[in-house]
């Protein structure tokens, strides 16, 4: 059994765990919970998410296979904040780390099958390691999955893409553990995606995706993905501590271009920084805090606002609780950082 604390949510205008927040002194709910998998308190997030930063899960679960974590659900009390990892390559996860239950799939979970011109992928599986399955079956029109550094969890939720192409276009059907813990069918329909959004519920599990592959040659597809993968070294930092593109492209526009003609190249603030390399990557040079990295996001977004017209809107969740220092001082003024620190435009690299 395990105790676990939770209560309703403070406001914040990005995603929240399953909707609810913590306060500093929570109502405790025990529940009886007993998975058969790993259940872990004050889990550290910032172990394995791309930035390296952020607050604990107040619980990390990894379950034991899907019957456990459809069982660990349904024990859940329903104001229990749920929330799903994949590898935290499109997370902010604040510094006050993330209130109630956060689930992390586990090797289990990470099976790739082919069945025909079907690809049956688990949610842990990394995208580049079912392309590489998909290549190896000659099946295509998997290739853009090489060039995104996620789980396909992730990228069913996020309705990921690159070079034209995302996960609406080759989704079948995906599995999914409900948050009150009913295994379901989804067929891609039900996920209503449009530009890196599904209408999955927060704190709904998908556990396994089916996807569309079409007759095709090795050696083209082998090529296509090499030539993604070149194309990736040579444009996005990828060797750095970052969470991907901070904001969706406004249609008809680029956000690098609106956020270079603000003059945000290079950006500083405390450990974090706008990328040189690609202006709509932000950074952990090390030493940042999540706090640091969403102000300094959020100062990019005013400073575009200021100079374009345009409001970017973040593609980076933000997720967990703010530290006390960000909620006292508040967010997003240029003149004073609240994530600490001062700002300062940095030179040299390439543009
Ligand atoms: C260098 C770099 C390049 C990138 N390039 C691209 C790109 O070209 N195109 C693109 O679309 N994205 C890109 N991204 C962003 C990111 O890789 C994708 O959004 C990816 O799909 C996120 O997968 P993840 O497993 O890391 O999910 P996370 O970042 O861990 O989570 C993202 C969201 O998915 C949810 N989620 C994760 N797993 C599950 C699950 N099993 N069930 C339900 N919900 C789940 C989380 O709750 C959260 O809401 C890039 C990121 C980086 C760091």
């Amino acid at each position: 059994m395990a105790a676990i604390s939770s209560s309703p949510a403070r406001g914040s205008d990005s995603q929240q765990a399953s909707g609810g927040g913590v306060s500093p002194s929570p109502a405790s709910t025990s529940l009886p919970i007993t998975p058969r998998g790993l259940l872990t308190p004050n889990a550290s997030l910032a172990d394995f998410i791309w930035f390296r930063t952020g607050g604990p899960a107040e619980w990390l679960l990894k379950p034991h296979d899907e019957a456990d974590l459809a069982q660990t659900l349904a024990a859940v009390p329903a104001e229990t904040p749920v929330f799903p990892v994949g590898v935290g390559s499109n997370l902010i996860v604040r510094d006050g780390g993330v209130p109630g239950l956060t689930i992390r799939l586990p090797k289990a979970f990470a099976r790739v099958a082919i069945e025909g011109n079907l690809i049956r992928a688990g949610a842990a599986a990394m995208g580049i390691t079912v392309a590489s399955a998909a290549r190896d079956a000659a099946l295509s029109g998997l290739e853009f999955l090489r060039g995104i550094p996620g789980t396909i969890g992730g990228a069913v939720r996020m309705n990921a893409g690159a070079y034209g192409r995302d996960m609406a276009d080759i989704l079948v059907e995906a599995r999914v553990v409900t948050r009150d813990g009913r295994i379901e069918t989804w067929p891609a329909a039900k996920l209503a995606y449009s530009y890196r959004h599904s209408a999955l519920p927060v704190g709904h599990v998908v556990v396994e995706a089916l996807l569309r592959g079409r007759p095709g040659n090795r050696e083209t597809i082998a090529a296509e993905m090499d030539r993604i993968a070149a194309e990736r070294e040579a444009s996005q930092p990828l060797r750095s501590r970052t969470g991907g593109s901070t904001f969706k492209n406004p249609p008809g526009d680029k956000a690098w271009a609106l956020i270079d003609a603000a003059g945000c190249r290079g950006l500083r603030l405390g450990g974090a920084q706008v990328s040189e390399k690609h202006t709509n990557f932000l950074l952990n040079t090390g030493g940042a805090t999540s706090a640091q990295i969403e102000t300094l996001g959020d100062i990019v977004r005013d400073r575009v606002a200021a100079h374009s017209g345009v409001t970017l809107e973040w593609e980076i969740q933000r997720v967990g609780l703010p530290s006390l220092t960000r909620s006292v001082q508040g967010r997003g003024d240029p003149a004073q950082p609240s994530g600490g620190g001062s700002l300062a435009r940095s030179e040299g690299d390439t543009p």
